[in-house]
This record gives C-alpha cells, sequence and structure tokens, in this order.
C-alpha cells in the first residue's frame, strides 16, 4: 500500500534469517513434491504474493531498520509451509527471494499456475488514506467486472480478518479502493486502484491483499513482527483462516476451524487520496437467508428515487431540451437543471453563467438578451451530440410535464434573484406544476428559499450542501422549511443524522471532480447507505 521508497540495505542477520527460512522451507517441501504431481487436478492451487522486493522496500519499520519486503517473504514462505499441511493444496509463490518482480507480472504469474486464488501479503505503514494507524485490513475485489470471484475475495477476506483478529490484531476490515485515473473495466465500470486487485478481476479470478500490520506501529512492531516466531504466528492465522473458507482437511491430525455466520464486516470505500473522502459500509456475509450475493446490493437500488442531473448530462449536452427529453423517456423521478435569466427577464437553463464556457456565443447569460443567448449552440459533447440551444424554463417544465417527471430547480446566482424566482414560481403555477416541482439552493441562495415559502407555504425546497453534512447545515435546512438535503460527501453517520432531523437526503456526484462515480457499485453504495434520492449523470443500466 506505500509508495515505493529508497534502495535500503537489508542487514546482514535479516539476509541470514531469510536464507534460513527459505532453507528449511526448500527441504520440506522436497520429501513432499515427490509425492504429489504438481499438475494434480485435485489440487487447490494457491498462488501467494509477497508483496514488494528488491528496490521496492514498502513500509519500514525505522528503528530497527526492518523493511516490509522483507517481512513479506518471511510470511509468505511460513504461510506455504502451513498450507501444505493440508490435503490437495498445492502454493506457488510470485518470488522466493529478494527480486524485485514487475507489479503487472504477479498475477499473469498466478494465471499461468491455474491458482484458484492469487493472495498478496503486505504490511502496512502510516499513510493519508486510512484515519487508522495500526491493525490489518483486507484489499478485496468490489465486483466491478466479475461478482461471483469478488465475493469469493470478500468473504476469505473476513475470514482472515477473523483469524487475525483472534491473535489479537485489530481488524480495520475489508478495503475496496477505485481508480483515481479514470481507466475503465471493459464493462465501463471505474478500475479497481491496485494492480493485484485489478488485474485479478480483469482476469476473472478471485484475488485479495492482506495488510497485516502496521510495521511504523512500535505496538503492531512488537507483537506481531519483532522475531521469527512471531511472523510465523501471522502465518499461521492466515493460514487458519484460509483452511476454514475452503474447508481444507490437515494431512494429519485435526484441527478446529473456523465458521462464520451472519458475519458482519466494516467496508471502507477509498475514492482520493484522503480519508476524509472515504465511504463507509457495513455488509453482512454467510447470512441464513440463502447465500447473500453482491446482486442483493443492487436490487436495493429500488429503494431510492433516481434524478437526472442536468438531465443525463454526461450522455447529452447537459440542461439542453435533448438531455431533458431522454430523462423523461428513461423514466427517472426528477430532472435537475440550473435556472438563469437574462438581460430582458427570460429565464433559461445553464450551469455555466457564461455563454463562452460551453457555447459558441459569448458573455453573462445575465447581461445578454433572450434573442442572443436563445441562438447559443452548446458545445459538441463527448458522444457526438451537436447542435443543442439554450433550453427556456417555459420548455424544460413542459417536458417534465410531458414525462410526469418532477423538475428540480437547482437555483443559480443571479443579480437579481428575487426577481428571477418569483417570474419561475409565477410559470410553474400558471401550468399547474407547482406541486411538480422542487427548489434546490445552497446556503449563498437561501433568500431564494425563503421567497419561494411565503409565496407557497407548501414549496417543495432542498437545501445544496457541497461540504459536509453537518449538524448546524442540517439545522439551516430545517428552519429554511426544506424537506431534503441534497450533498455529495455523505457516509453513513450523515444519512443517520438527517434523518433523525426528520429530513431526506439525496447524493450529487461532483461534477468538479471526476473521481467521483457515477456507476452501478457506487450508487449500489449509496443506496446501501440508506439515501433517498441519487443524482445520476447518465444511465446505469
Ligand atoms: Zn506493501
Amino acid at each position: 500500500m506505500k509508495q515505493e521508497k529508497e534502495i535500503e540495505t537489508v542487514t546482514k542477520a535479516q539476509k541470514e534469517s531469510i536464507e534460513q527460512t527459505k532453507k528449511e522451507n526448500i527441504s520440506s517441501l522436497d520429501t513432499e513434491s515427490n509425492s504429489q504431481p504438481t499438475d494434480d487436478k485435485k489440487d487447490f492451487i494457491i498462488q501467494l504474493d509477497p508483496g514488494h522486493g528488491g528496490k521496492q522496500i514498502g513500509a519500514e519499520h525505522l528503528k530497527t531498520h526492518t523493511a516490509e519486503k522483507d517481512v513479506n517473504l518471511k510470511i509468505a514462505l511460513y504461510l506455504k509451509e502451513a498450507l501444505e499441511e493440508y490435503e490437495n493444496v498445492k502454493v506457488y509463490l510470485t518470488r522466493e527471494d529478494d527480486s524485485d518482480i514487475d507489479l503487472e507480472k504477479r498475477v499473469p504469474m498466478a494465471v499461468a499456475n491455474h491458482a484458484n486464488i492469487l493472495i498478496s501479503l503486505h504490511n502496512n505503514g502510516k499513510g493519508t488514506i486510512a484515519d487508522y494507524t495500526n491493525g490489518a485490513t483486507v484489499l478485496v475485489q468490489r465486483g466491478a467486472l466479475h461478482k461471483d470471484n469478488s465475493l469469493i475475495s470478500q468473504e476469505l477476506g473476513c475470514y482472515i480478518l477473523k483469524a487475525l483478529s483472534d491473535i489479537g490484531i485489530e481488524n480495520q476490515g475489508l478495503m475496496f479502493r477505485v481508480a483515481q485515473n479514470d481507466t475503465h473495466y471493459s464493462n465501463g465500470e471505474l478500475c479497481d486502484y491496485y494492480s493485484i486487485i485489478r488485474n485479478c478481476e480483469k482476469q476473472n479470478i478471485p484475488g485479495i491483499l492482506i495488510e497485516h500490520t502496521f510495521l511504523d506501529n512500535e505496538k503492531d512492531f512488537n507483537t506481531y513482527i519483532a522475531t521469527d516466531e512471531k511472523i510465523k504466528a501471522l502465518a499461521r492465522a492466515d493460514a487458519l483462516g484460509i483452511a476454514s473458507y475452503y474447508k481444507f482437511e490437515k494431512k494429519q491430525g485435526k484441527e478446529k476451524l473456523i465458521t462464520l455466520k451472519n458475519y458482519t464486516e466494516k467496508i471502507t470505500l477509498i475514492t482520493t487520496d484522503y480519508s476524509k473522502d472515504n465511504v463507509y459500509k457495513e455488509k453482512t456475509y454467510f447470512s441464513d437467508k440463502e447465500k447473500e450475493t453482491l446482486e442483493s446490493t443492487e436490487n436495493s437500488s429500488t429503494q431510492f428515487k433516481s434524478i437526472g442531473h442536468r438531465g443525463l448530462g454526461n450522455q447529452f449536452p447537459g440542461n439542453s431540451a435533448l438531455s431533458f427529453e431522454e430523462a423523461g423517456k428513461a423514466g427517472l423521478y426528477a430532472a435537475e437543471a440550473d435556472l438563469r435569466m437574462t438581460s430582458d427577464g427570460v429565464l433559461c437553463l445553464s450551469h455555466e453563467d457564461n455563454l463562452t464556457e460551453n457555447t459558441n456565443k459569448k458573455g453573462l447569460i445575465e447581461k445578454k438578451p433572450w434573442f442572443y443567448v436563445k441562438e447559443a449552440v452548446i458545445d459538441k459533447d463527448t458522444y457526438g451530440h451537436e447542435g443543442e440551444k439554450i433550453c427556456s424554463f417555459d420548455d424544460y417544465l413542459d417536458i417534465c410535464k410531458k414525462y410526469h417527471m418532477v423538475a428540480l430547480v437547482d437555483i443559480k446566482w443571479h443579480n437579481d434573484s428575487i426577481t428571477m424566482i418569483k417570474k419561475a414560481y409565477e410559470m410553474a403555477k400558471k401550468k399547474g406544476m407547482e406541486n411538480q416541482l422542487i427548489w434546490q439552493a445552497p446556503y449563498s441562495m437561501r433568500d431564494c428559499l425563503k421567497t419561494i415559502k411565503k409565496l407557497d407555504p407548501n414549496a417543495r425546497m432542498w437545501y445544496l450542501i457541497a461540504k459536509e453534512v453537518t449538524k448546524e447545515r442540517i439545522e439551516m435546512a430545517n428552519k429554511l422549511g426544506c424537506e431534503a438535503i441534497n450533498a455529495h460527501i455523505i457516509d453513513k453517520n450523515s444519512v443517520k443524522l438527517v434523518h433523525d432531523a426528520g429530513l431526506k437526503l439525496g447524493y450529487y456526484p461532483d461534477d468538479d471532480d471526476p473521481k467521483q462515480m457515477d456507476t452501478k457499485s457506487s450508487i449500489a453504495y449509496y443506496s446501501k447507505l440508506g439515501v433517498d434520492y441519487i443524482m445520476q449523470k447518465e444511465l446505469i443500466k
């Protein structure tokens, strides 16, 4: 998990210790490899991957100059030894010495060995992505491409976390981390961040990455890493977790395996380099009900209402009539639009205040008359839709009415926003749409919400929050008479806070942040968190 560091000299004693471990292991292997042909079909094949190696030292315990790469290798060798005490288990290592194996070559090695599972072995170091500095985390596949193998990855992760916590290591849960460089799988879903996990997903084999401890945490180091005996105990815990999940049988003697039933594990979703952006959820595995699959997560998507962001603003030119029409055809609950007003008082829709930004015309909308603004052609979008002009508020309301779709009107800043909002309300009322409309504004535009409330005490209003959902902000929403909060920094706690205050909660992806996902799995997340509305920029099938 750590970034690459400078080459660090491994002490002579450590080198000898590793060599010794290897020798012991190889000698115990020799006797077995004769009786167990490598490609026996009955073999369950495990590819172990000791993280880092060579120049890639990984995390470090500074005081003792203990490099993660060496600890990982020791764990791998002890783990191989432990796993080969079971019937029909064959173990391969991606490296058996201090060699520097290219990250991208590790999963292909597992594929070449016909491995049933790849287990990458690591230890952690303090960083910015997690808000804890000790204990064990298991990085798993989130199921972006292959549900079945991802579920295996997550379930095995649960068993290993349980086994590690049984020897006293703090359980920090499972971790999903999505790519931050906008790379996608063949089905369009955002890739996983870590090479091992991503390539396992691509190759359709289950894979996990175990961060056993934090090497730079004194307590973790002294308790679990400081001696070879301690490292061996870690490896033995891994082996017990793996054997318990796959129900391996010992070649000699009996062993009490772990059984998990209705086991709830914490999952952290990481989307940026900073833990403040993490999303937390819990998932119950091995439930009494028939095996809970990832599909059940998706089924819960019926619990929230879908809102199209500027229509379907990623698939069609945002805020255009075409985009609203498509949102209507898709049967969305609501279409969001950004309200503006021209210099001659005509209401229209645009996220940008200046035509220069996304059309072939120039100037601020509020400084230009409608006859000029209405000729502005919105730039061709990534799907090649061109020729769409700025949509009037009038047309937008008609489209919403035609499709029985709620109009979610985002009130944009205007010099005379009160006049703008009064006009908009009157137009909606004339069309008999007062009840088919939601007004949305942030704190800076709260006077508009107050105006609407005066015009119509029953008007539906939402409070837009671009920052964290705090108690103070929720109170403000309530004070203004809003029925819901629309936010994009949401965790389990914010859902509870908002619901406890008697309000509904919507999630919107932040369009200034390309890392914000708009995918099936992200929708499943927010749905699982319990939000009432989810804003989508495109139709996710
Ligand atoms: Zn590592």
